[in-house]
């Protein structure tokens, strides 16, 4: 395989428009891709004729608007090129049809914001992110609104937080005599993930149904050891891993790492980032790809972020940043960050983005599936906070304290072998257990769950850095002396916001108390956390920065809790099922096995002991009418559940239905670990995560 030449082989990328486009329509589509340049409809119809020949010859009948509705999941509809001349057809695709589509937008969520009635809704082309052909058709990606302009999807809204930044960026920036075209926020999504055996995935009601194990006994060996972070990668998963690169490549997604995650059968892809969109775009892709690559493999690949209790969920590390068009990185420190203003007052602003909108921030990544890491038994918390590491934390700390200060020396380190090389400590150490850490030249925001579609997360930060941006630039600009001004800011404001800055370990019970002393948010539920959307300043940041209309915001709460109610009933509905129909009998056969077995003992003689079988249909036959029982109380209190009212709905999930769940959990796992293996109806933990070769 020749890397660099079937890399983006199915993408119409850059140079294939340079190829096959007018020279004149070639430039003015680069000024939109570029320089954010409103589209110039007029060129639609050359760029929709030169896309169709290049999807013809890569194979391609169909075309498909591409676009990301409120399920968070990818949508399409194919149509195929044909148009009938006479009693044959021509393969057409009109600039119109590139541009613009109908879609019926009954069926998608939309919060309340549209009534059924006018269902119409409309996808319009996004030309900053590459069309591409995939298994014969031509994926174009497009936005979502309805007929009425509200936004039904989560990229018009990022693309309305990307321009809103860039706005107020390039005000930052001017005061510093800095003019550039285009500031662009960019995005590196490292994406975690489990494979395991496809065979025993399928005889997983629950796996299938809900992506996670709704029951499931610890097995012996978790991730204690350590081993298998960084360890070697089995036959099987190298062939997947491969195979994943390869078609991730030729759709140009810039896979770059591989390795095997912490707990058993879990690994990691990160791709080298790029602009927001595109990286969201990449990231929908690598999922779905991630999803059929392990199809073919016989694997099942699990995007949940908690498939399994008592070891480790998946996340989805977002690096953030943003940058010029030449290149310049708003959030690179530089060799002496200490008198780099520019970069101080970037910084200042997200600190106090962070500050002011966690509630919003956290909101932003919650879902059902995420409540079993933020908060729960995992990192990272569910409280945000901003790590700086030891450098820019020495620099913030004398500026609130009004002190002078030198930079911290970067040590040269060496190892004591003489043949290896001296490598210079990196002065950002990285710390793993903060939700946002600052890494060198970037933000790391760690709270996304490895199933999110990673919008959401980058509307909010893209949004309230923003507005922070703004409140700097109308308060510094038509100032004399800027660098003073500016520091006088940067001073006041990390005073102010002082609080969010946590330096040490994010894991520990101390963490918690600690932060509650200094007022910090701490949702450790979906139900609890969204309702900090609804608030009044949450809402009007979005409204100032043009993201989203106060009617958008509040329809997106409302999809953001119906979705933690549906997914809460689906998972309930489906224990009661699994343990009704498979678990509760299995284990009554089970014991009347036993007691079969110790008729037939006494039937040869009564001084044969029996206390083995005895204790065991004691044990399993009481935990057994308590499992009944606990599964009688969720299928009651699971009527009880208002479903007219999304927020009293989701609380009644969170703190009724949840704990009867694990209640009915409890005792089954229990009576997994003593009933016989060929009894139990489903596939243990054990044979989950240790059956891939
Ligand atoms: P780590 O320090 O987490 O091991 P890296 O520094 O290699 O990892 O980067 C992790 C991710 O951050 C990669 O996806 C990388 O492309 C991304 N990244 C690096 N620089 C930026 C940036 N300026 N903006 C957004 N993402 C970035
Ligand atoms: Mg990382």
């Amino acid at each position: 395989m020749n890397l660099p030449e079937m890399f983006g082989e199915n993408v119409f990328n850059d140079s294939v428009q340079k190829d096959t486009l007018p020279s004149d329509v070639y430039k003015a589509l680069r000024a939109t891709i570029e320089a954010g340049k409103q589209l110039d409809v007029s060129i639609a119809g050359a760029v929709a004729s030169a896309m169709k020949k290049w999807a013809i010859s890569k194979g391609a009948t169909h075309y498909t608007h591409w676009f990301q509705p409120l399920t968070g999941l990818a949508a399409e509809k194919h149509d195929s090129f044909i148009e009938p001349e006479g009693d044959k057809v021509i393969m057409r695709l009109t600039g119109k049809s590139l541009i613009i589509g109908e879609s019926d937008a009954s069926s998608f969520p939309s919060g309340g914001s549209r009534a059924t009635h006018m269902a119409r809704g409309y996808t319009a082309w996004d030309p900053t992110s590459p069309a591409f052909v995939k298994e014969g058709t031509l994926y174009i990606p497009t936005v979502f609104v309805s007929y009425t302009g509200e936004t039904l999807d989560k990229k018009a809204p990022l693309l309305r937080s990307m321009t809103a930044l860039d706005k107020q960026a390039k005000r930052v920036l001017k005061l510093f005599g800095i003019d550039c075209k285009k500031v662009s926020t960019t995005v590196g999504p490292e994406q975690e993930y489990f494979l395991i055996d496809e065979e025993e995935y399928l005889k997983r009601k629950d796996l299938v149904l809900t992506g996670r194990t709704l029951f499931g006994a610890p097995v012996t060996r978790g991730q204690e050891l350590e081993d298998h972070y960084f360890g070697t990668i089995k036959p099987k998963i190298g062939d997947f891993m491969r195979d994943l690169d390869r078609e991730l490549w030729s759709y140009g997604v810039l896979s770059k790492t591989k390795h095997n995650e912490v707990a058993p059968a879990q690994h990691e892809m990160a791709p080298v980032f790029s602009t927001s969109n595109v990286a969201v775009d990449g990231n929908m892709l690598t999922m779905e790809l991630m999803k059929k690559v392990a199809h073919k493999h016989g694997l099942a690949c699990l995007l949940h972020e908690k498939p399994f209790r008592g070891i480790n969920g998946s996340g989805k590390h977002n690096n953030w940043s943003m940058s010029t068009e030449s290149g310049l990185n708003l959030l690179n420190p530089g060799d002496c960050p200490e008198s780099n203003t520019l970069f101080k007052l970037v910084l200042a602003a997200v600190v106090k983005a962070v500050d002011e909108y966690q509630g919003v921030l956290r909101a932003s990544v919650a879902s059902a599936g995420n409540d079993h890491r933020l908060g729960a038994d995992e990192a990272p918390p569910a409280i945000v906070s901003v790590y700086l590491g030891d450098q820019l934390g020495a620099m913030v700390d004398s500026i609130v304290k009004g002190e002078s200060y030198t930079s911290v020396k970067v040590e040269k380190g060496g190892i004591g072998v003489p043949e290896s090389p001296i490598f210079p400590k990196d002065a950002t150490d990285r710390n793993r257990t903060s939700p946002f850490a600052f890494t060198g030249n970037k933000f790391e925001f760690r709270m996304l769950g490895s199933q999110a579609n990673v919008s959401d997360a980058n509307i909010c930060l893209n949004t309230i850095v923003a507005d922070a941006f703004s409140d700097f630039a109308d308060e510094l600009e038509g100032k004399k002396d800027i660098e003073k001004a500016a520091n006088a800011v940067i001073a006041r404001e990390l005073k102010k916001h002082y609080r969010i800055i946590f330096n040490l370990d994010g894991y520990g019970p101390e963490w918690e108390t600690e932060a509650a002393k200094r007022g910090l948010l701490n949702n450790k539920n979906t139900a609890d956390a969204v309702p900090s959307l609804y608030e009044d300043k949450n809402v009007e940041v979005f409204v100032r920065q043009g993201v989203f209309t106060k009617a958008e915001a509040v329809a997106r709460a409302d999809i953001r809790l119906e979705n933690y109610a549906k997914i809460i009933n689906i998972e309930a509905l489906t224990m009661i099922e699994m343990a009704k129909r498979d678990i509760i009998p299995a284990v009554s056969d089970f014991i009347a096995v036993l007691c079969q077995n110790v008729a037939s003992k006494l039937a040869v003689s009564e001084k044969i002991p029996c206390n083995a079988e005895i204790k065991l249909i004691d044990k399993l036959s009481s935990l057994n009418d308590k499992a009944s029982a606990a599964v009688e109380k969720l299928e009651n209190d699971l009527k009880s559940v208002n479903k007219r009212d999304v927020q009293s709905a989701s609380q009644t999930m969170a703190h009724l239905i949840i704990p009867d769940m694990e209640e009915v959990r409890a005792l089954a796992d229990e009576m997994e670990t003593l009933t016989s293996a060929d009894y139990w109806p489903y596939p243990t933990y054990f044979d989950l995560l240790y059956s891939v070769k």
